[in-house]
């Protein structure tokens, strides 16, 4: 590459830090000002030209104009600015992004693979330029967010993935391909929108949805092996739990909505367990979730397999008991009409005499499910099980929960009767408010602290300021930081940590040894404030040490296509730091 196709290559372009040197010798002179810049220089004027922007959109489209003009700059800035520009880059402002896609769409990134182009996904693979694809993130764009069916217009979320999995985790970009399924979108402003980008048409549904899939994971298998990772990102509840027990077993794949949130509310309870007060044995708390969604089961089922793990149970079911569902109707209990197979496993018993006095009668007449797909369970019809709406503040009082985990997006659901409840039963309650955005956190950090007076151990999915808050304790104003359950401590390392090792399957025990890679992060300082995760300017050592864990787990379970350097084949920090991407001229 030489003259203006190398300052139109992102990938090669340097801008005005190319040398004289280089200048001469790559037919640049005069092509550029005369002065040579550093990158360091560089990076201040990307910054400052962010500080000069309007909108936060504004930010993301800057960062993504400067991403196709300069490969190595955009990263180096992101990585070094990653607290700051991570918002940009990634939520809130990617939903934002995608809402407006085809309005603010300049130049396309990664794959489309239309309905269209049934029957013949391996070609349209082949036209990617890059031949050595590691991971991909797709998704059909069904359930973008808490935004809903954004059809094609979801494929900034894969784009924004695949952003943090360069800066956050290190892999290479090239390494890397976002991708859209579109099977077209039922979002009717969308298809009425003559900048929108996608297919025309309502969604696919059925057998044939489900080949479509199928052959687009062939197409990869063929043309990358089974070792190239595949993440399912933002697929409607519906087709998620589907897609992904069709494919874990056979292929390297996982869901992020359910298996990385998993991951990554364990590795922040682990961290709640090492907090003075709270017993470490998981099998003595019990937890309630408001919300059964894929965030709520992908969190309950990777508890109880690290229940069993442990020897801390007898049984996956003596464990599932200790977890509780609230969904739209209330508490989930055994005979409650209306509950769907994945919540089943989690409806347990409640005595009839306590049903009868508990809650509310429920007319199950007004109640329709999301989706009738998925298929109810087969005690819909009429029971002897008293049917009674029971709601959050009563189930707390009645399961006495130690933990109490919001993926409900029902904001402000943990009121102070709730909270103050749980102070009440606990000395140490652990309440986690995970739903996004910050506009539907069921709980503020503040009212978290100040509704359990400072006992509460918090954590929420968006970001919240430290508060100073008295408590009982002191006499003096305590300062608590509380952490976030942000997915990015997880899906990056855990990616590099597949690719580290070439492993053939992403396992359920992978995200148990992610989760506690993310606890054993968390230092003396961060817990002392009520912190139970690292900071995020941490990231990169954070996806190392995942990236380890992950890499020796595919080894210990005969998965790994790679060794490490360490006895035993054992992959070590060295060995990560080694192939971590590290953008620079
Ligand atoms: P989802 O699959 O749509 O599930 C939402 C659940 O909430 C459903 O089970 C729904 O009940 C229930 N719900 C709705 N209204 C309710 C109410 N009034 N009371 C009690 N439950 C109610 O969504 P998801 O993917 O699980 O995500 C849930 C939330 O978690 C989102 O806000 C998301 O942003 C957040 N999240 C955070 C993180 C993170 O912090 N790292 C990761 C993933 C997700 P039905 O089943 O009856 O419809
Ligand atoms: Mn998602």
């Amino acid at each position: 590459l030489r003259g203006l196709e190398l300052l139109r290559n992102p990938r090669y372009n340097r801008g005005m830090a190319f040398t004289l040197e280089e200048r001469e010798q790559l037919g640049l002179r005069g092509l550029l000002p005369p002065r040579v810049l550093t990158l360091k220089t560089q990076m201040l004027r990307i910054m400052e030209s962010l500080g000069r922007c309007a909108t936060d959109l504004d930010r993301y489209m800057q960062l993504i104009w400067l991403l196709q003009r300069n490969e190595t700059l955009f990263f180096r800035v992101l990585i070094d600015n990653i607290t700051e520009l991570m918002p940009y880059v990634y939520t809130p402002t990617v939903g934002e992004a995608c809402q407006r896609f085809g309005h603010i769409f300049k130049t396309p990134r990664g794959l489309f693979i239309s309905y269209e182009d049934r029957g013949d996904i391996r070609s349209v693979l082949d036209n990617w330029p890059h031949q050595d694809v590691r991971v991909i993130v797709v998704t059909d764009g069904e359930r973008i967010l808490g935004l809903g069916d954004l059809g094609a217009s979801g494929a900034g979320i894969p784009i924004g993935k695949l952003l943090l999995y360069v800066a956050c985790g290190g892999i290479e970009p090239e390494r890397t391909l976002p991708v859209v399924l579109d099977v077209g979108t039922e979002n009717l402003e969308l298809l009425n929108d003559p900048l929108y980008p996608g297919l025309l048409r309502r969604r696919v549904r059925g057998p044939e949805y489900d080949a479509f899939v199928d052959e687009f994971v062939e197409a990869v298998r063929d043309k990358w092996g089974e070792n190239c990772l595949i993440q399912w990102e933002d697929f409607a509840n519906a087709n998620a739990f589907r897609i992904l027990e069709r494919w874990r077993g056979r292929h390297c794949s996982f869901n992020d909505d359910i298996q990385g949130t998993a991951a990554v509310a364990l590795g922040g309870l682990l961290g709640a367990l090492r907090m003075p007060g709270v017993t470490n044995n998981m099998a003595e708390h019990t937890f309630l979730f408001l919300g059964a969604g894929s965030a709520g089961i992908g969190i309950a089922d990777l508890i109880v397999l690290y229940m069993v793990k442990n020897g801390q149970v007898s049984s996956a079911e003596e464990a599932r008991k200790r977890c509780w569902f609230i969904d739209s109707k209330g508490l989930v209990y055994h005979g409650r009409a209306l509950v769907t197979s994945e919540k089943q496993r989690y409806a347990h018993e409640v005595a009839s005499s306590v049903l009868a006095a508990s809650g509310e009668a429920m007319d199950d007449s007004s109640y329709t499910p999301r989706d009738n797909s998925r298929g109810t369970s087969d005690s819909d019809g009429p029971s002897k099980t008293p049917q009674r709406r029971i709601g959050l503040a009563d189930a707390v009082r009645l399961l006495k929960p130690t933990a109490l985990i919001g993926v409900s997006t029902i904001a402000k659901a943990f009121d102070a009767d709730v909270l103050s409840q749980m102070a009440a039963n606990h000395e140490r309650p652990i309440v986690f408010a995970l739903s996004n955005p910050t506009s539907k956190s069921e709980c503020t950090a503040r009212e978290a602290y100040e509704f359990t007076k400072g006992k509460g151990i918090f954590a929420s999915g968006s970001p919240f300021e430290p508060v100073r808050i008295r408590t009982e304790a002191s006499s003096d104003e305590q300062l608590f930081v509380p952490g976030q359950a942000n997915n990015v401590y997880c899906f990056p390392g855990c990616g590099f940590g597949i690719h580290l090792a070439g492993a053939k399957r992403f396992t359920d025990e992978m995200f148990i040894e992610a989760a506690k890679a993310v606890a054993s992060m968390v230092d003396e300082n961060d817990l002392r404030h009520g912190c139970v995760f690292p900071p995020i300017s941490k990231i990169r050592y954070v996806s190392a040490h995942i990236a380890v864990a992950i890499a020796n787990e595919a080894i210990r379970t005969g998965l790994a296509t790679r060794r490490g350097s360490g006895s035993n084949d054992q992959f070590n920090l060295a060995d990560a730091y080694a192939l971590q991407f590290d953008p620079i001229y």
